[in-house]
C-alpha cells in the first residue's frame, strides 16, 4: 500500500502504485481535457502528484507538450531567475567493495587504476579548483570501510575548508557517498557539508538487486531509506537522482517523485536537488548493454516534467551531457551545472596519465570553466558561484520558503552577481570579464528593491577594490 508517510521503502515507493500510475498515464496519454487540467494545476507553481506528472511525461499531444516546455521555462525563471549555479566534482577515492554492474569501480574490475587522495593531494586538487574559480564542490567516493571510512571523508572535508589560496575558497562541500548510518550523517552535518547527494540508481527493487548483486549496496531498503537517516542525522538538504538507462524511465520518474512526496510528507521539506545522470561509457562498462537508454528528446521531456512537478527543487546536469544537450535542457529548468569536471581520482592539478585511468565515466563536456561561464552568459544565464544560503543557515525549509515566496530577485540574484564579479575579477579571461561586467550592469537593474540594489552596487565596488565574500 502506498503510504508517503511510512518510513519503509516498500511503502513510500510502492511498486503497485508505480505500476498503476504508469497504467493511468498510458490510458490518458491523449486525454486533452485531463492534460490541460494538469498543466493548469502545474501553472499554479505548487507542484504535481507523481500520478499527474506521469500523465505529462506520457503525453502524446505535441501542442500540450509544448505547453509543458514553456511552463518549465517560466517556472525556472519565476523561482530561480536566470542564474545557473556552478560546481565541480572532486573524486577522493575509487576503492569500492560494491558490485554495481554499470560502474567501473565495481570490486571485480582489476584494470581500473585504484587511487585514493592523500591529504596533501586533496590540498593540491583544491588549490587547482580554486585557481579555476570554483567555490562549490561535490565530493565523490566509492564505498570501502577500510580505505574510505567516514573518518577519511571528514578529514578531507576539513582539509578542503581549511585551504585559502590567493582569493580562493571552497565555501560549500556537498557529499555523494554511499548510504550510511544516522550517526555518520550527523558527523557529516557537523563537518559543515551542504547537500548530501545519493542517487537511487533505480527504484525498481528487482532490477536494483540484480544491478547490485553483492556488497552493502545490494540492500534496497538500506539504500532507499538513506535520505530518512540523513534527515534524522540533521542534514536537511538532500539530493535525489536516478541513473537513467538502468530501468524504464517512466517507472523511475514516478518513483522519484514518490520519493520527493515522502520527504515532504515526513520532514516537511522536499529534496533540495534532483540529478538526472545517464549511463556513460567507462572503463569496463559499455552503456549499450543496458536496454533502457533514453534519447535526447525523452531526456528533455523528463527535465521539463521534473521542473513543473517539483518547482522548488534544484535540478542538476553534469558533464556527462554534451554542450549541445546542456544547451537544450538549461531553459527547461536546470539550476546547477558542473564545469571543467574530472572524474578521475586527482586530475585537476595534473592530468592523469592515460595508462593510469581511474575515471568513473567519460565526460562529454570537456570545456574549461572560463569557456562554460562565457557560454552560459551567451545563452542569457548568469553563472553563479553563490553559496550564501547554506552559510547563512538557510537550508531545508528555510531555503524552500525563500524560494516559495519568490524573494530570489532580492537575495539570490544579487548574490549571483557578487560571486560572478569575484570570478571575473580573479579568474576570468579578458573576453569573459568584459562580457560578464556588461551582464552585471544590465542585471543589477532587475533587483526590485532600491535598497538592495544600492547595497549590491556598494559590494560590487568593494570587490573591485579586492575585498571578498559579501552576501545577502
Ligand atoms: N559510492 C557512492 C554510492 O554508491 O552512491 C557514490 C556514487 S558514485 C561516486 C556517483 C554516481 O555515479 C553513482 O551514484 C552512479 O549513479 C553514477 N555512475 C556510476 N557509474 C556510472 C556510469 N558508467 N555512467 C554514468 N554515471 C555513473
Amino acid at each position: 500500500m502506498y503510504d508517503p508517510k511510512s518510513l519503509h521503502a516498500s511503502e513510500f515507493i510502492d511498486h503497485g502504485e508505480v505500476l498503476e500510475s504508469l497504467q493511468y498515464a498510458t490510458a490518458h496519454a491523449r486525454d486533452a481535457a485531463l492534460i490541460d487540467e494538469i498543466i493548469d494545476k502545474a501553472a499554479l507553481k505548487k507542484g504535481l502528484t507523481h500520478r499527474e506528472a506521469s500523465v505529462l511525461l506520457a503525453c502524446e499531444l505535441p501542442d500540450r507538450m509544448e505547453r509543458v516546455f514553456t511552463l518549465a521555462n517560466q517556472i525556472k525563471h519565476d523561482f530561480y531567475g536566470n542564474r545557473i549555479v556552478m560546481f565541480a566534482p572532486l573524486y577522493l577515492s575509487n576503492y569500492c567493495i560494491n558490485s554495481c554492474v554499470y560502474c567501473p569501480y565495481h570490486a571485480k574490475n582489476r584494470h581500473i587504476a585504484r587511487k585514493k587522495l592523500t591529504q596533501e593531494e586533496v590540498a593540491r586538487e583544491v588549490i587547482a579548483l580554486q585557481d579555476m574559480g570554483h567555490k562549490r564542490l561535490a565530493l565523490e567516493a566509492g564505498e570501502h570501510p577500510t580505505m574510505n571510512p567516514i573518518s577519511y571523508i571528514l578529514e578531507c572535508i576539513n582539509t578542503i575548508y581549511s585551504i585559502k589560496h590567493k582569493n580562493g575558497a571552497i565555501r560549500r562541500v556537498n557529499v555523494n557517498i554511499a548510504a550510511t548510518t544516522v550517526d555518520e550523517y550527523r558527523m557529516l552535518k557537523e563537518a559543515g557539508i551542504g547537500t548530501y547527494i545519493l542517487f537511487q540508481e533505480t527504484y525498481h527493487k528487482e532490477s536494483y538487486e540484480k544491478l547490485h548483486p553483492v556488497g552493502p549496496k545490494h540492500d534496497y531498503a538500506w539504500h532507499t531509506e538513506a535520505m530518512d537517516r540523513a534527515m534524522q542525522g540533521g542534514i536537511d538538504d538532500v539530493g535525489l537522482g536516478v541513473l537513467f538507462g538502468l530501468e524504464g524511465y517512466r517507472y523511475e520518474f514516478a518513483a522519484l517523485l514518490m520519493h520527493a512526496e515522502h520527504l515532504e510528507a515526513v520532514y516537511g521539506v522536499g529534496p533540495h536537488t534532483i540529478s538526472v545522470p545517464r549511463i556513460k561509457r567507462a572503463d569496463d562498462i559499455d552503456p549499450n548493454v543496458f536496454d533502457n537508454g533514453i534519447d535526447d528528446d525523452i531526456f528533455a521531456r523528463i527535465c521539463a516534467c521534473i521542473r513543473v512537478s517539483v518547482p522548488y527543487t534544484g535540478m542538476i546536469i553534469s558533464t556527462r551531457e554534451s554542450q549541445a544537450v546542456r544547451e537544450r535542457v538549461l531553459p527547461l529548468g536546470v539550476s546547477q551545472i558542473s564545469g571543467a569536471s574530472r572524474t578521475s581520482v586527482g586530475g585537476y592539478c595534473e592530468p592523469e596519465p592515460e595508462e593510469e585511468n581511474s575515471a568513473q565515466f567519460d565526460v562529454s563536456d570537456r570545456r574549461t570553466l572560463d569557456e562554460v561561464v562565457s557560454w552560459l552568459m551567451d545563452q542569457g544565464h548568469i553563472p553563479s558561484f553563490c553559496t550564501a544560503c547554506y552559510r547563512a543557515g538557510r537550508t531545508g525549509d528555510r531555503f524552500m520558503s525563500l524560494c516559495k515566496s519568490q524573494q530570489i530577485l532580492n537575495c539570490c540574484h544579487p548574490n549571483a552577481l557578487l560571486t560572478l564579479k569575484e570570478y571575473l575579477q580573479d579568474y576570468a579571461s579578458p573576453a569573459t570579464r568584459a562580457k560578464g561586467l556588461a551582464m552585471i550592469d544590465a542585471e543589477l537593474l532587475k533587483i526590485p528593491s532600491d535598497k538592495v540594489r544600492a547595497k549590491a552596487m556598494q559590494y560590487l565596488e568593494a570587490i573591485e577594490r579586492g575585498e571578498r565574500d559579501f552576501r545577502f
